[in-house]
């Protein structure tokens, strides 16, 4: 069977030469829309407006996806949109960019390198949404810098990147690293917490309860505070879609998303109820590793609520465990310092396996080497 594989790996150059995907995604694009058991079978689920898949397999016009942490079914696709990715997106200006304004910031340490990077999909203003793939062993971490750009986050995950091209054996497993998941917050004049159109990406992702709270309780509970806007529908953002596909994708076994300025660790996982014997394991070896994070950096670990659309709340749906790191200020003559007060802690979470399930990776992707 040498031949076959000797085959299938030739196609997948050159798919990925025509920028051909190597997974379709999509988002379903009505309200409400029943999942089944099989193509026009029985209802054993729904799913909404927003919401964000990967097709496992296609039927006549039905798509097989994982509409659940635990459970598959099957939609009809004329309900859904597919996702724009393109597999040759430049990043070459988009670094010049970057470097410009680190030397703006004084951010001596860090640079963006063309070759460090790959990009399938576009900000609202059209910039890449950079990640990389470092490490080879399962499961999977995937780390998240500047979703509120106006944090300064993203130096601590260039920086990261930079001591892993020096010192790769620090890492036994995996690591996904998107460094900079609101690009257009981060490259404007004054940088933003909110994206190009003006949503907040942590109260835009596809939680369930989405559709009936996420506006309401921005007016109601947040006075339409123009720094924590929804936006107008359920995952509308095409960097929230960037942010769903790496979580679909790699099924990681946690994920870190590194904020400013409120000083804490935060762990999101599990609703007190629904939960079983295997889960509640996981959420011992997660709280485990966030006390120990929390000793050796000096973040103190806090349970700190979730909210409509946040990261948080999606994992919970999800069953993956969200750590939320909230520097202390989001002084950028600083950052340097909180990466050396953090990078120890970093390493071990992600050699630290909370989620012995969640070793597959759906799709096969362009894998990325240390140099
Ligand atoms: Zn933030």
């Amino acid at each position: 069977m040498k031949w076959m594989k000797i085959f299938f790996l030739l196609l997948m150059i050159v798919c990925s030469q025509a920028g051909v995907l190597w997974a379709k995604s999509i988002l379903v694009h009505t309200n409400i829309l029943n999942v089944r058991h099989q193509p026009e079978g029985n209802k054993i689920g729904r799913v909404y407006r927003g919401e964000q898949f990967i097709v496992l397999q296609e039927q006549k016009g039905w798509g097989k996806i994982r509409f659940l942490y635990d459970q598959h079914g099957w939609i009809s696709l004329q309900y859904t949109k597919r996702l724009v990715q393109n597999a040759k997106i430049s990043i070459q200006s988009f670094c010049q960019k970057l470097n410009q304004e680190f030397d703006q910031l004084q951010w001596k340490n860090i640079r963006c390198h063309e070759k460090d990077w790959q990009a399938n999909m576009q900000s609202v203003n059209g910039n890449p949404l950079i990640y990389t793939v470092v490490g080879k062993q399962l499961p999977v971490t995937l780390l998240l810098c500047s979703v509120h750009s106006d944090e300064n986050t993203t130096y601590q995950c260039l920086r990261l990147l930079q001591l892993l091209h020096q010192q790769p054996e620090l890492l036994d497993h995996r690591v996904v690293i998107a460094p900079l998941v609101n690009p257009d917050g981060f490259l404007k004049k004054y940088k933003t917490r909110t994206n190009a159109r003006k949503v907040d990406l942590n109260r835009n992702l596809p939680t369930k309860d989405w559709r009936f709270k996420a506006l309401k309780s921005w007016r109601d509970r947040y006075s339409s505070n123009k720094r924590r806007y929804p936006g107008n529908t359920a995952n509308s953002e095409p960097e929230n879609q960037f942010v769903i596909d790496l979580v679909q994708r790699f099924n990681p076994d946690k994920v870190i998303s590194i904020h400013a300025p409120m000083n804490f660790l935060d762990l999101d996982y599990l609703d007190s109820s629904k939960t079983n014997q295997k889960q509640r394991i996981v959420l011992k070896k997660a709280e485990a590793l966030a006390v120990r994070f929390s000793k050796e950096s000096r973040y103190k670990f806090l349970n700190y609520r979730t909210f409509v659309g946040s990261l948080g709340r999606y994992g919970k749906e999800w069953k993956i465990p969200i750590y939320t790191l909230e520097l202390p200020s989001a002084d950028y003559t600083k950052s340097e310092f909180y990466f050396q007060t953090l990078k120890q802690s970093l390493f071990h979470a992600f050699n630290v396996i909370l989620d012995q399930r969640r070793t597959a990776q759906i799709v096969p992707v362009k894998p990325n080497t240390i140099n």
